[in-house]
């Protein structure tokens, strides 16, 4: 397994005498402790990079630099080249910081150039990625991050998944003390992964995905419990040296992904749905056409009950006759269903919530393959009630399953 990764972004601080003041407080309580899972990686700025440099030397702190050029040298006022950086021992480089982007517009486009000269000289880009408030608000979280991860890397043909790490930084988590929770963070980390694994099969499925945004002490634990949080990307916590000393010392307990056992679907009686008589207005999200499928067996149910029930899955038109609609896009606003099924599994959920909650549901249902509370605070969060999560012990119990 490769190490984690615990990368302190200083930004535009710390002058040469407080870099030196930093690093004797820091490597002194790094002295004698052996992090064999973990690297520790620190960004400070430009001018005090040859410092920092002679300074980590034989100790286990790696450098990185804020940014880089894509070219190695050139007319190019105020850059710095991938070639300078290494000469000063740079391992690793951010690239597109949602500062980088959005306070110095740079885009997809000069990001994916920079990575690509950065890459070619044997750095390690740390590529960072995230939604503004009014993205997720728009339920645009995951195409956001996706178009982000694609364009960056786009100039790469083949990866090694050493040599390339990914940050998860929702720009409204950075520097405001909200961090994302660690289901939010783990939400958008297993689709970047599903992302890199199409785009470069298990290569993309390796490389490492960090989380930034608002990490401190307190709250590095539970982002570290995260199946797919493989390190943190921290800013203001790592301008103290205590303060990123027990950041980089924590405990890393893993939670392993609980596939919640599900029944013998054969035996599901949907009448349990106890969907009150007076809503008729459905909507069926990942109904699945496959016999003895939760969803298949409810939709069979639905139908007979004489539910007016629009499956988003246009096999069913074939199957069953009835009207069908390939996605939440197209269902019309006007359509308002009384109530939502979800059958997804939690990966996928939360966005499917979130557009589904601008058709106004009264309630959403939820099926899930594994736990994961976060859309049902999410549908909580809009007044929707929440009927049932098939994952959730007690519900097991209401539900009647044999
Ligand atoms: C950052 O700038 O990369 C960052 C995560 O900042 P902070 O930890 O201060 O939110």
């Amino acid at each position: 397994m490769k190490p984690y990764i615990f990368a302190g972004n200083w930004k535009m601080n710390h002058t040469l005498r407080e870099t030196e003041e930093y690093f004797k407080v820091f490597l002194r309580k790094l002295a004698g402790r052996d992090f064999v899972d973990r690297e520790i990686v620190i960004a400070p700025p430009y001018t005090s990079l040859a410092l920092t440099s002679s300074l980590i030397k034989d100790t286990p702190v790696k450098l990185a630099s804020q940014n880089a050029h894509f070219a190695t040298n050139g007319a190019f006022t105020g850059e710095i080249s991938p070639v300078m950086l290494k000469e000063l021992g740079v391992e690793y480089v951010i690239l597109g910081h949602s500062e980088r982007r959005h306070l110095f517009k740079e885009d997809d486009e000069l990001i994916g150039k920079r990575l690509e000269g950065v890459y070619k000289e044997g750095l390690i880009p740390i590529l960072c990625v995230g939604e503004t408030l009014s993205e997720r608000e728009a339920g645009h979280t995951l195409s956001v991050v996706e178009r982000q991860v694609k364009r960056g890397l786009e100039r790469l043909t083949e990866i090694s998944s050493e040599k390339v790490v990914i940050a998860y930084e929702p720009v409204w988590a950075i520097g405001t003390g909200v961090n994302a929770t660690p289901e939010q963070a783990e939400e958008v980390h297993s689709f970047i992964r599903k992302t890199l694994s199409t785009l470069y099969g298990k290569d993309g499925e390796a490389i490492r995905i960090l989380y930034g945004g608002s990490v401190t002490p307190d709250n590095v634990a539970s982002l570290m419990s995260k199946p797919n949080v493989e390190g943190v990307l921290v800013g203001g916590a790592s301008l103290d040296p205590e303060k990123f000393f027990k950041i980089v010392e924590v405990k890393i307990e893993k939670e392993t992904l609980t596939e919640c056992a599900l029944p013998d679907y054969s035996n599901l009686d949907p009448s349990i749905l106890e969907i009150p008589k007076n809503y008729k207005r459905l909507l069926i999200v990942g109904a699945s056409p496959k016999p003895n499928r939760p969803s298949n067996i409810v939709m069979d149910y639905l139908l007979k009950a004489g539910y007016e029930v629009i499956p988003i899955n246009p096999a069913y038109e074939e199957i069953l006759g009835v009207k069908t609609l390939p996605n939440l896009e197209s269902v019309p606003l006007e359509f308002k269903p009384e109530v939502v099924i979800i059958f997804r599994r939690s990966s996928e959920v939360l966005p499917v919530v979130e557009k589904a909650l601008k058709l106004k549901p009264k309630v959403i249902w939820m099926q899930e393959g594994i736990v994961n509370n976060d859309a049902k605070t999410l549908a909580e969060a809009y007044g929707v009630k929440v009927v049932m999560n098939l994952c959730f012990k007690k519900v097991h119990q209401l539900t009647k399953w044999k």
